[in-house]
């Protein structure tokens, strides 16, 4: 196990060390309706001196979430992004604008573009250099076989069946972008750690990905996908500390979040799972990752993922 130092600048960024030890803070949980106007609606939610949020008490207008359970997040947990405060008001209490089911606080930079008008295949690369060369702006997912990238997807374009073409036969082990609204892309990699596969394939598979995500310029952030409903898995903390070592900026998307019952062999529910996968790779960064929780059953954390995506980008663009 590896510490990392040196972390990226869009993700990390570091809170002020006065922040970080346990002030009391006012989190206001950001409704989807900011993706359908300019003006965000901020809901207070009341929460304990103590520090830690509470993330009950709320619902978006498209999704249908699960019975809430509370996760309770310190402020040293929260993801703060670029040129945003988290700041003390003049009675002295923190505030923050937060996204439902995640630990992201959304900064000026969200909602810009952050509906999915129009999505199309665009084509399958096998090597990096053969990506589209057009300078849009891009999201990688890529997670375990089976995580459920496809159905993500298609959750996030609201197309049944758009990730269809990323599952061809030939095409699974190519980097497929997928181009958004004309003007950003989604790109989909091969899953990894398919358990059938011989083990030169799976090695050359990571050698693929890993040059793609070293060398591609226009890759704003990977969504790592990792499965809510099963405890973390050896393959994805690696993953993840490879990505956070290598400076990859990196946000994890928690998946199957709809599958609540709890296993008779001692099997965690999706909370349990996120909040265990987060205490393992603590050591792996400085300050916490950004991360959702989503289902593409029941569509939570659709509307969350497209306005991180558009505050990533939108300050991407910017910069
Ligand atoms: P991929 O191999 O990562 O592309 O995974 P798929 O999208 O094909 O999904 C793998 C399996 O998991 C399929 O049986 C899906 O129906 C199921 N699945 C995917 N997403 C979800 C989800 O959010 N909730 C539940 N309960 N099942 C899911």
């Amino acid at each position: 196990m590896f510490i990392i130092h040196q972390i990226p600048r869009l993700h990390f960024l570091h809170i002020p060390s006065s922040l970080t030890t346990r002030k009391p803070i006012k989190l206001y949980l950001i409704a989807s309706s900011i993706l359908s106007g300019p003006n965000p609606v901020a809901i207070p939610v009341p929460i304990s001196e103590s520090g830690p949020a509470s993330f009950s008490h709320f619902s978006t207008s498209s999704s249908q979430s699960p019975p809430e359970e509370n996760i309770q997040l310190s402020l040293e947990k929260l993801f703060v992004p670029p040129e945003t405060e988290v700041s003390p008001p003049e009675n002295g209490i923190w505030s923050a604008r937060i996204l439902k089911g995640s630990n992201i606080v959304l900064s000026k930079y969200a909602g810009g573009g952050a509906e999915v008008v129009n999505a199309e295949f665009v084509k399958s690369s096998v090597k990096t250099e053969e990506c589209p060369s057009d300078g849009l702006p891009e999201f990688a997912l890529v997670g375990r076989s089976n995580v459920g990238k496809s159905s993500l997807l298609n959750s996030l374009v609201r197309r049944k069946r758009l990730a269809l073409t990323s599952k061809k036969p030939g095409k699974t082990q190519c980097i497929n972008h997928f181009r958004i609204n004309d003007s950003w892309y989604l790109v989909d990699l091969p899953g990894y750690g398919y358990a059938a596969a011989p083990h030169e394939l799976r090695t050359d598979w990571n050698k693929f990905t890993k040059d793609y995500f070293l060398n591609r310029p226009t890759l704003v952030s990977v969504f790592l996908l990792i499965d809510a409903s099963i405890p973390a898995k050896k393959i994805d903390l690696e993953y993840a500390s490879w990505l956070g070592q290598n400076q990859i900026p990196m946000t994890l998307i928690f998946t199957k979040c709809d599958k609540r019952k709890k296993k008779k062999n001692g099997g965690k529910r999706p909370e349990e799972n996120v909040q265990d996968f987060q205490e393992l790779i603590r050591g792996f960064f400085q300050t916490a990752p950004p991360w959702i929780m989503t289902s593409s059953v029941t569509n939570q954390g659709r509307d969350e993922i497209l306005l991180h995506m558009s505050q990533l980008r939108n300050y991407w663009l910017k910069h």
